[in-house]
């Protein structure tokens, strides 16, 4: 066994970048940048994994895109640059240009300010508002701007300087090995000020706890859960506010259940209404209607009113209303009442109730 024993697993370079073995530079380049934007450890902070795999990225496009490199490893493959431990260090400045590039690129949109925190929320409107919409108006408990100092942090009549450590743009550049990354500035909390004398009320954070009312719009047909972003209506801070996120919650209701944008309902009616049928008052979201039962409903049957359910949401059109009959059986008769339904079962027979006396037919023919 070698003392010497190097790792097995090492990939092929070209396998690495996913290019073909006879790959021209500006393919090379290419596939490099699209890895690099890819894993840059801006994009994945905390993730060895990633790193690990940026390197060997770097790794790969250093030698290829180096003719006298990439002709050894084309002959002697890994093995060109073992005696010297890899590829030298020296020649990682040929990709510097690159990452300098790639890095503006990838984290350009980050060096602004860095925005204040999102706020979450948690709404809980009834079955109605969420089926036909509603406005309501919220109290957001919130980080908001400190009265006494204006949000600056600053005691009134004190100076704020602009931070020296990250000459006012609140981050820092911070060198890891190849590449380099932005960093929030310790110094000024990533505020990008140097703060002489803090303000008292807020400690010199410029923000204090507050609550703001808002006005968040319950779109017709939302579902329980649905999250509403309200841009902007976050947390303060030096590059703008954060976010508010509604979480809309809905309340159950007493006589309806909803399955998408259909509303179910379920009605009861006695047997003599059952039989005969009747007009029965139905609730709907748009107040109650009057529909037919027509007689000899069984207990079970469906009806559906067309388009009394909820507008479909983010589409067209609205859903029905289902409405179950349930015959409901009386509980507690008197004894005058008992003598009457036993005299009416007597009158009714069974040729009355066919799907009964279907049933004594086949259950006699199975035991037979
Ligand atoms: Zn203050
Ligand atoms: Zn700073």
């Amino acid at each position: 066994m070698s003392l010497y024993a190097r790792p097995v697993s090492k990939r092929d370079y070209y396998e690495v970048l996913g290019v073909p073995r006879g790959a021209g530079p500006d393919e090379l380049k290419k596939a490099f940048r699209a890895l690099a934007r890819e894993l840059h450890p801006d994009r994945n902070p905390d993730d060895p994994a990633a790193e690990e795999a940026f390197k060997e990225a770097a790794e790969a496009y250093q030698v290829l895109s180096d003719p006298a490199q990439r002709e050894r490893y084309d002959r002697f493959g890994h093995a060109a640059f073992e005696a010297g431990g890899g590829p030298g260090p020296a020649d990682f400045g040929g990709i510097g240009e690159i990452f300098e590039g790639l890095i503006g690129e990838i984290i350009g949109g980050r060096r602004r300010k860095r925005q204040g925190e999102d706020v979450e929320l948690e709404l809980t409107v009834s079955f109605e508002e969420a089926a036909l919409g509603a406005e309501k108006r919220v109290a957001v408990a919130k980080p908001v701007p400190c009265a006494t100092c204006e949000g600056s942090g600053a005691k009134p009549g004190t100076a704020v300087r602009t931070c020296g450590q990250c000459d006012g743009k609140g981050e820092v550049r911070f060198q890891r090995r190849l590449f380099s990354t932005n960093r929030k500035c310790a110094a000024c909390n990533g505020s990008g000020k140097k703060i002489e004398t803090p303000c008292k009320t807020c400690r010199g954070g410029g923000l204090v706890e507050g609550e703001e009312t808002l006005a968040v719009r319950i779109p017709p047909g939302v579902e329980d859960g649905a999250t509403r972003t309200i841009r902007g209506a976050g947390a303060p801070g030096p590059g703008g506010n954060g976010d508010l996120l509604v979480t809309i919650r809905i309340e159950a209701h007493p006589l309806f259940q909803r399955d998408g944008a259909d509303v179910l309902c379920t009605v009861p009616v006695s047997f003599p209404q059952a039989v005969l049928g009747d007009t029965l008052e139905v609730p709907t979201l748009e107040g109650s209607v009057r529909m037919k039962l027509p007689p000899a409903t069984q207990s079970g049957r469906m009806f559906r009113l067309r388009g009394k359910g909820i507008p479909v949401y983010g589409g067209m059109g609205k859903g029905d209303q289902l409405v179950t009959i349930l015959v409901e059986v009386p509980e507690k008769v008197s004894r005058k009442q008992r003598k009457l339904i036993a005299e009416l079962a007597d009158e009714l027979g069974t040729e009355t109730h066919p799907q009964r006396q279907s049933f004594l037919t086949k259950l006699k023919e199975l035991l037979e």
